[in-house]
């Protein structure tokens, strides 16, 4: 390690490895799927955790209510009844970092496409290893990595001149309701790092998502008797034709820090229902999707975008044009999000990482959303990515974490967290 101050030196050495994975460990054995009984307990273990390491925890439950009638709610995807939400800082005042992360995980999806229990946290080699399971890398591995950053500073006695504030959100990945409820609380920060899994590169614009709903209406008749009715399925057919066209229209001129990615902004249809019996013509259907929102782009533009590729299409068809299909938009909303090129929290993190690892990373843009945008957009927090675990093992029965790189990280956010916060 070179560019350390003895200090850093001394302080990032004594990191306890083996307490970082353990306590990984222990958050994937913690299936804390988003809207479960487990997202709310896995919250009451972070608040019992950072209150055991000698930091005040403020951990609350969400208004739920409160929050859903705001105009900035960011929208969920699943039910909830009771939501909670944690930070822990190392002081008072406004914290110099916060180290930000999510501890919902999304569904496991088929079990037989995973090889072990996705909750088993099962490591395997060779080295040090992956640690293996959902949640592994999205982004269990982050959090380990902020708490072994507050346990090293509480374990080597570190004082820090300003605050380090840790917050530990629900509901990332079905809109941000847990970034969200902690920024309307009030808790704020002069900057902020998220270790979602970018592979130890940085990621300092977020594409946003928005999810849409759109329904078709047919009309039923015997299958026999096809022609005295009309398919919702044939008739969804042009319409899709059209979001593929826009798809590749909003991906003709994209922002060069998307580097070599060709579709920054999907727009896919994940969903589609139609019919309720193999011998009748679908009266309707019913699809629901994302579509990428622009780096600069107003949400409400992206919206339009879609509604009048829509309405296109239905005008140019005979059906679609006496039956219009309507478009809603329930679900998450995740705006676009970019922190400006010359933020000094870049060069910060890029040192920090060179000086730790020999490896400086360079900024680029990640084609999903998430709560950056949110503490960009409402906290004005300048935030950026920068963690273990590569994004395309996120979500996908192959879901696992580099166990090297998540302690490589977990010692650069050290040293962030110790330059940007004074030490004495
Ligand atoms: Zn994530």
């Amino acid at each position: 390690m070179t560019g350390l101050s003895d200090r850093e030196a001394a302080v990032v050495a004594a990191l306890d490895e083996k307490a970082l994975v353990d306590h990984l460990t222990a958050l994937v054995r913690l299936p804390s799927i988003s809207g479960t009984d487990a997202e709310s307990e896995s919250q009451h273990q972070a608040a019992r955790d950072f209150a055991e390491w000698g930091l005040d925890a403020d951990s609350w439950r969400l208004d739920l209510h409160a929050l859903r009638a705001d105009p900035r709610f960011p929208g969920t995807e699943v039910e909830r009844d009771e939501a909670y939400g944690m930070v822990a800082a190392t002081g008072t005042g406004t914290p110099a970092l916060v180290l930000q992360g999510h501890i919902d995980v999304v569904p496991t999806g088929d079990p037989a496409k995973w090889d072990a229990d996705p909750f088993a946290a099962e490591i395997r080699g060779p080295g040090r290893g992956y640690l293996h399971g959902r949640g592994s890398c999205d982004m269990k591995a982050g959090v380990a990595a902020n708490a072994a950053v507050v346990r090293t500073l509480v374990a080597e006695g570190v004082r820090l001149d300003r605050p380090l504030a840790v917050h530990t959100v629900v509901g990332e990945e079905d809109g941000g309701l847990g970034a969200f409820a902690t920024l309307v609380r009030g808790h704020t920060g002069d900057a902020c790092v998220i270790p979602e899994p970018t592979s130890g590169r940085m990621i300092t614009a977020n594409a946003g998502a928005l999810t849409f709903r759109i329904e078709v209406d047919g009309r039923a008749a015997h299958a026999s008797t096809r022609l005295a009715g009309h398919s919702a399925f044939d008739a969804f057919l042009p319409v899709y034709d059209a979001l593929r066209d826009l798809e590749r229209e909003r991906n003709r001129v994209v922002d060069p820090l998307f580097g070599d990615l060709t579709l920054p902004y999907g727009l896919s249809v994940g969903i589609v229902q139609a019919g309720d019996w193999a011998s009748s013509v679908p009266d309707r259907l019913t699809a629901h999707g994302r579509i990428g929102v622009i780096l600069g782009e107003d949400v409400g533009a992206a919206r339009a975008a879609l509604e009048h590729a829509v309405a296109q299409a239905a005008a140019r068809d005979l059906w679609l044009g006496d039956h219009p299909p309507t478009v809603t938009w329930p679900g998450g909303q995740f705006a676009s999000g970019r922190l400006p090129d010359d933020d000094p929290l870049i060069e910060q993190v890029a040192t920090a990482a060179a000086d730790t690892q020999g490896l400086r990373p360079t900024p680029t843009a990640g084609p999903y959303g998430s709560d950056l945008r949110l503490m960009l957009g409402i906290g004005g927090i300048p935030t950026l990515q920068y963690g273990p675990g590569a994004a395309e093992d996120a979500h996908s029965p192959r879901e696992r974490v580099d166990l090297d790189q998540t302690i490589a990280i977990a010692r650069s956010l050290l040293v962030l967290a110790m330059r940007r916060c004074g030490t004495r």
